[in-house]
């Protein structure tokens, strides 16, 4: 299969851990006897640096002809950095939330796993944490309360503010569809969270998840009240499969459930449309502090690139080898500088990058 993937190697660390991930995905594909097209895309500031604006028609138009695209982070010092002297929609950050909006990428993906090998750096009790945990948070990332109509009014001479939160069955459906789709990929389990005691937005959700869990008898769905899910999320994280919620509540909970694990540089995430296409990043920023050093995890980066194959190509064989490549290289003790720990090889980005890579050959 030839994979037509777009790049966008971004500002910071960006260029570094995009780089390695691209290595793991060239050996990736040589492993299986498949052939990767990389195209070269632009966006914040390095956008800014040739273009003038964080991202152009062409990007978007470059963008949409790839079956999926790679992403390093993007962004600089706000205290130092140039970009910053521009005003905010010129800046890099604009220019990230509007190719997410250009492309239509409603559901966003992040998974939290703990390693049992990483285990020391999640803020848990031992007896919750020990054998690790994989979770998936999924997040509705263009409807409800972000979205809606607000605003600021005097009221009888008092301040009065409102927001509102609003989603129709379609948007609740397409993100619940695609839940149960990454379910049957993985424990086949879906948490639903919503606030369904309270709000009728969250009795519609409710009631449009169960009409698409009909779709799905494999599935175990469960629905679980916003407050209880942050609560069982440092209780007993390994009950969880797949975490679906609506806009707000996953911006809270897909937060708390990265801290669990410990550590920024692990983070992968995706960010999906109605199609196979995709965006796939880090969690985290481009790292100014530590930009160009080589020291940068890139481990982040490569499982997102796992995401892609997993997600846009259906490559699930190919995805697996690069995450039990990154479970080896930590078993075997290699660990970058953020992670850390004594006892362990200190290695830096590249290095990092090519045992990764040696590991799946
Ligand atoms: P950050 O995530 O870049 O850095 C926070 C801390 O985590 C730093 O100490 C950094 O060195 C460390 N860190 C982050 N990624 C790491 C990695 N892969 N390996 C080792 N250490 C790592 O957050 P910030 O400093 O608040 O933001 C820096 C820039 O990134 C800003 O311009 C911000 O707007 C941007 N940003 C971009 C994205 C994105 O592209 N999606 C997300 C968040 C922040």
């Amino acid at each position: 299969m030839n994979l037509n993937i777009g790049v966008i190697k971004g500002d910071g660390i960006g260029p570094e851990i995009v780089a390695e991930a691209m290595k793991v995905l060239d050996a990736a594909a040589k492993t299986y006897g498949h052939t990767c097209d990389y195209t070269q895309l632009l966006l914040g500031g390095a956008s800014i640096d040739v273009h003038g604006v964080p991202l152009t028609d062409e990007t978007i138009a470059e963008a949409k002809k790839c079956g999926a695209v790679l992403m390093g982070s993007i962004g600089g010092d706000a205290k130092t950095s140039p970009w910053y002297q521009l005003e905010p929609s010129k800046r890099p950050e604009a220019g990230l939330l509007a190719i997410r909006k250009a492309l239509n990428l409603f559901a966003n993906l992040r998974p939290a796993i703990l390693y049992d090998e990483l285990k020391g750096a999640c803020p848990l009790k031992e007896e919750i944490t020990e054998g690790g945990f994989d979770l998936m948070i999924m997040r509705e990332l263009t409807g409800g309360l972000y979205f809606g109509e607000r605003k600021t009014v005097k009221e009888d001479g008092v301040l009065t503010a409102y927001d509102s939160l609003t989603y129709n069955e379609n948007e609740i459906r397409r993100i619940a569809k695609r839940a149960f789709d990454i379910a049957m990929k993985r424990g086949k389990k879906v948490t639903s969270v919503d606030k369904a005691n309270v709000l009728d937005s969250s009795r519609l959700w409710r009631k449009v998840v169960e009409e698409v869990a009909e779709d799905y008898p494999e599935i175990a769905l469960e629905h679980m009240l916003v407050d209880n899910c942050a609560m069982q999320l440092v209780k007993n994280p390994k009950q969880f499969d797949v975490v679906l919620t609506e806009n707000m509540f996953g911006d809270i909970l897909s937060d708390e459930a990265s801290m669990v694990t410990g550590s920024i540089g692990m983070l992968a995430s995706a960010s999906l449309n109605e199609t196979k296409f995709g965006l796939y990043e880090p969690s985290g920023g481009s790292a100014p502090d530590i930009a160009g050093k080589g020291i940068a995890n890139p481990i982040a980066t490569i499982l997102s690139a796992a995401m892609m194959l997993r997600f846009s190509f259906d490559l699930d064989k190919e995805a697996d080898a690069i995450e039990s490549a990154v479970a080896k290289v930590l078993k075997e003790g290699y660990r970058t500088i953020d992670i850390m720990s004594e006892g362990k090889t200190q290695v830096g980005t590249a290095e990092m990058g090519d045992l990764i890579a040696s590991y799946i050959a």
